[in-house]
């Protein structure tokens, strides 16, 4: 028996294992399974919500699994394919387990419905993920009505609980997570008034948008604003404003789910005093997943908000044989160290944006990159001071979506030179 749930566990103060991971979802098992497969005995996974597998537990949509798992499931099915091979793998998976901070001694502080307790461990690796800002984060003033979700909680509701969640809603976005909501809306018998982007076009895929239009006759409304929410006990308007011109347009919808503009779960990686990325909000981490500190490694959408869980469950398991190799020789980590990786005006954020060794490539053998503006046929250069160490034209940039950078230029990069800077041409 390898699975604890908390709330059964007597008091227990302190558990000392060999790498604790905090975080059930993805990117936390497969770095977990990774760990107990290269040969790490003690490997504790610390889940906060009464079951593991992370966000894809209550998407019951199809689309997980592709490039890890060679195969396309749903995400509930794959959030259990991933709790059961850690289990199997001889993981100690504990749920209902909070981690809420650092003790002075670098313990994790745990709470659970049995108490409080400390783990300690040799390595640390944080796997969080990410969350959408919610309309308080978005400062959208207006009438505090019920009938506000994001994605997360909108799937919560309908998926987990069975909730029944309003009858006309307003989607807020337009990139995957948003047509996943739509989807979502429409399996709970909800009308879909329309989706709102501030940006000229949508950022998914062309078939969500086609189908959207087809299947739901829900419009998309670009280049707009969502600038006051009506009604109250319950929502009954949104107000929306041109960007070009200024005009409202006032919607009428009891429900709204605002999609997308992600924020990584950061606070222990923050209480940690670990060196933070102002772009993607979370540690700067190498291509090791190696933090600022010793023995605290980053994996998952924690340190790129977001991507789909298979590459957050590929970036887990390279982080976790990092780790495995770590335990053997701790002088293979370079913690801080390095050289940064800057990006360009036209480019929101990279990771990892640290090399640490010239050798280690990240996960996949690419950097991920996320880009601010719509191009087609763009150059990407990549430069060390004068020095230009790779360009190449790319297919299209789209925000909100993965641009993959192959990391074949990180040989040539000199340790002890400049940072590298990865500049779009347009
Ligand atoms: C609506 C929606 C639809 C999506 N659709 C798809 C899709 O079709 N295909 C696809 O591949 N991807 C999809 N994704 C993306 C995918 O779910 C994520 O990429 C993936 O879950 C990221 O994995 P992760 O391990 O980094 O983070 P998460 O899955 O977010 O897991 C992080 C875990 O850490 C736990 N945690 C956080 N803080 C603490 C703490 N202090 N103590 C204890 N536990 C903590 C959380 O409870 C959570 O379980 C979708 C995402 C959303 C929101």
């Amino acid at each position: 028996m390898n699975e604890r749930n908390e709330a059964a566990v007597g008091e227990r103060v302190r558990h000392e294992v060999d790498v604790v991971v905090v975080g059930a979802g993805p990117s936390g098992l497969a770095a977990a399974i990774a760990l107990r497969q290269a040969g790490v005995a003690r490997v504790e996974v610390l889940e906060r919500e009464s079951a593991a597998g992370g966000i894809p537990r209550h998407c019951a949509h199809t689309g997980y699994g592709v490039r890890d798992l060679r195969r396309v499931m749903s995400g509930p099915r794959y959030a259990r394919h991933y709790a059961q091979a850690a289990r199997a793998a001889g993981v100690e998976l504990s749920t209902t387990a909070m981690v809420t901070g650092w003790s002075a001694d670098g313990g994790l502080e745990v709470s659970s419905p049995a108490g409080l307790r400390t783990v300690h461990a040799s390595a640390v690796l944080l796997a969080t993920g990410a969350r959408e800002r919610g309309r308080a984060a978005r400062w959208v003033p207006g009438d505090r009505g019920e009938g506000v979700y994001t994605t997360g909680q909108l799937q919560q509701e309908v998926y987990l609980r069975g909730q029944q969640v309003g009858s006309r809603a307003l989607v807020v976005g337009a990139e995957h997570v948003s047509f996943s909501a739509v989807t979502t809306l429409r399996h709970a018998g909800v009308e879909v008034v329309g989706l709102t982007t501030e940006l000229p076009q949508h950022q998914s895929y062309a078939v969500f948008n086609f189908a959207t239009r087809m299947l739901y006759k829900t419009p998309l409304l670009t280049g707009t604003r969502v600038v006051e929410l009506r009604g109250r006990p319950r929502l009954t308007h949104a107000v929306l404003m041109r960007l070009s011109d200024g005009r409202q347009l006032t919607v009428p919808c009891d429900t709204i789910v605002f999609t997308g503009d992600w924020i990584p779960d950061h606070e222990l990686a923050r209480t940690a005093g670990l060196q933070m990325d102002p772009a993607t909000l979370g540690p700067t981490i190498d291509a090791t997943g190696s933090t600022s500190r010793p023995g605290i490694f980053a994996a998952g959408n924690l340190c790129h908000p977001v991507e789909t869980a298979d590459v957050a469950a590929l970036g887990g398991r390279h982080v976790g044989g990092v780790i495995a190799r770590w335990l053997a020789d701790r002088s293979s980590q370079v913690a801080g160290a390095g050289v940064p990786i800057e990006v360009g005006e036209a480019l929101a954020w990279v990771s990892p944006q640290r090399i640490g060794s010239t050798a280690e490539l990240p996960a996949r053998g690419r950097l991920i990159l996320r880009p601010r503006v719509f191009a087609t046929l763009p150059w990407i250069r990549v430069n060390q001071g004068e020095r230009v160490l790779w360009q190449r034209q790319v297919p299209k940039l789209i925000p909100s979506r993965p641009t993959l950078l192959p990391a074949t230029w990180l040989a040539r990069v000199d340790p002890h030179g400049p940072a590298v800077r990865i500049e779009v041409l347009v």
